[in-house]
């Protein structure tokens, strides 16, 4: 029934109404009380109406009343509006089911928690790797049941770009992944991860080049010694064993500063950051640095800029080993009479250690991938030039190991800047 016209019916109807009682109470003699007590009656059964629709909706869920003319077009037109927001509510409620069913199936552990920092919602997953239970949990404040210290410092710093892998002291040893996703106004989702066995892998990965290269030493020292010792009485030597004879003696030195990198590398992977506790006052490193570059180096001009003396919670020796790795890149890199920079400073809340060259920059295809391990952007050229492949990656693993960045800035034919960037101690 439309509204409109069910209107129109009901002004029809009263209009009879009143010209049917003012008609008779004028044949009567008394048009205008008959007309009133019309009228009255009129109001009488509205009011009644009205009634039995606040009824209706205090419980909405029973059918409608039944009426005539515009109440009736009023009870169908509420009664649709419900039925239509009952099955909007079903659909909305069946695709929430449907999300959390496959949040819930999800291997992985998930947890919502609120701005307040309580748990809205978990898994299963997340009860059985960080013993959440759900719905018996809701509302907890996630940090007061999930007792990591790292995950605090984690969770309460806000930073979430890079996931957090922690070892537990559990029995057997046991490590998880954390990532974090921050959504609506506030919420955040925590996802955990069981990842020991790929922490297992990738310690005996670790294991295996640290072992192969302590392994590959001894024998390598025996036959540099030999070969030092020929070389040393060549004047006895047949001419023409001469050459590639120092050429062995040329490689078994790449092999051997190979060696030395690739156990640098497994060392500094293996150290735990918390180890990393000295107190290193940079600017002395760099100064270090700097002379030791002269006495290797004459021909190189290094300008230094230090214009802050912040220190660092860290290790020396990595330390000093990362910036040495960016120099002599900048230096083999460059022309021998351009100048390579190294600053020191603090900008807002960082620390900056940056290395710039005017050298033959790298194009940007290869920023991805410089810092992997034997990855080079020119092959002939790094092997002439001694590098081992692994500078970078060192760097990179220094870096991580002091919560720090490593920026690239380069353009081919203009320069390179590699700024290591350090949390400032508040
Ligand atoms: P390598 O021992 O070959 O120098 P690195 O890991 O130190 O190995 O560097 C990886 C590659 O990155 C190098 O082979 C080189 O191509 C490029 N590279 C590193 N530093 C610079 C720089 N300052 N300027 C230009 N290219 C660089």
């Amino acid at each position: 029934m439309r509204p409109t016209g069910s209107w129109l019916a009901e002004l029809r109807r009263l209009t009879l109404f009143v010209f049917i009682s003012t008609a008779v109470g004028w044949l009567l003699g008394f048009p205008a009380q008959l007309l009133a007590l019309v009228l009255l009656l009129l109001l009488l059964r509205w009011l009644y109406q009205l009634l039995r629709l606040r009824r209706w909706l205090a419980d909405p869920l029973q059918e409608p009343p039944e009426a005539p003319g515009i109440w009736g077009a009023i009870y169908d037109r509420l009664y649709q509006l419900q039925r239509e927001a009952r099955q909007g509510r079903a659909q909305l409620q069946s695709r929430l089911d449907y999300l959390q069913d496959s949040l819930s199936s999800m291997h992985d552990g998930a947890v919502m928690v609120s701005m307040a920092g309580s748990i809205e919602w978990s898994n299963a997953a997340a009860e059985r790797l960080l013993g959440l239970r759900f719905p018996a949990d809701r509302g907890q404040a996630l940090l007061n049941l999930v007792r990591l210290p790292d995950f605090h410092r984690y969770f309460l710093a806000g930073d979430f770009q890079d996931p957090l892998q922690l070892r537990l002291k559990s029995e057997p040893e046991q490590f998880l992944q954390f990532a974090v996703t921050p959504f609506g106004s506030g919420d955040r989702l925590v996802f955990v991860r069981d990842v020991t066995k790929e922490a297992r892998l990738e310690q005996m990965r670790r294991d295996f080049v640290g072992n192969v290269s302590h392994e590959l030493r001894t024998p390598l020292t025996v036959i540099k010694g030999y070969l030092d010792t020929i070389l040393a009485n060549s004047g006895q030597l047949e001419p023409r064993f001469l050459r590639p004879l120092q050429q062995m003696e040329q490689q078994a030195q790449r092999m051997e500063t190979l060696l030395k990198d690739l156990l640098w590398l497994s060392r500094i992977e293996t150290v735990r950051s918390k180890a990393r506790a000295e107190q290193v006052d940079v600017a002395s490193l760099l100064q270090e640095l700097e002379s030791e570059l002269q006495s290797s180096h004459p021909q190189r001009r290094l300008e230094l800029q230090l214009e802050c003396n912040e220190r660092i919670n860290g290790d020396y020796r990595e330390l000093h080993s990362a910036a040495s790795n960016l120099v002599l890149n900048a230096c083999k890199y460059s022309k021998d009479d351009s100048i390579v920079t190294v600053r020191w400073r603090r900008q807002g809340q960082e620390l900056l250690l940056s290395v710039e060259d005017r050298g033959i920059g790298i194009d940007p295809v290869h920023l991805p991938r410089l810092t992997e391990r034997f990855y080079r952007v020119d092959d002939s050229r790094s092997s002439r030039t001694g590098g081992t492949g692994l500078g970078l990656a060192i760097v990179k693993h220094v870096a991580a190991g002091h919560n720090a960045q490593l920026r690239i800035d380069s353009k081919p034919g203009v320069g390179s800047t590699f700024t290591l960037a350090f949390p400032a101690p508040a």
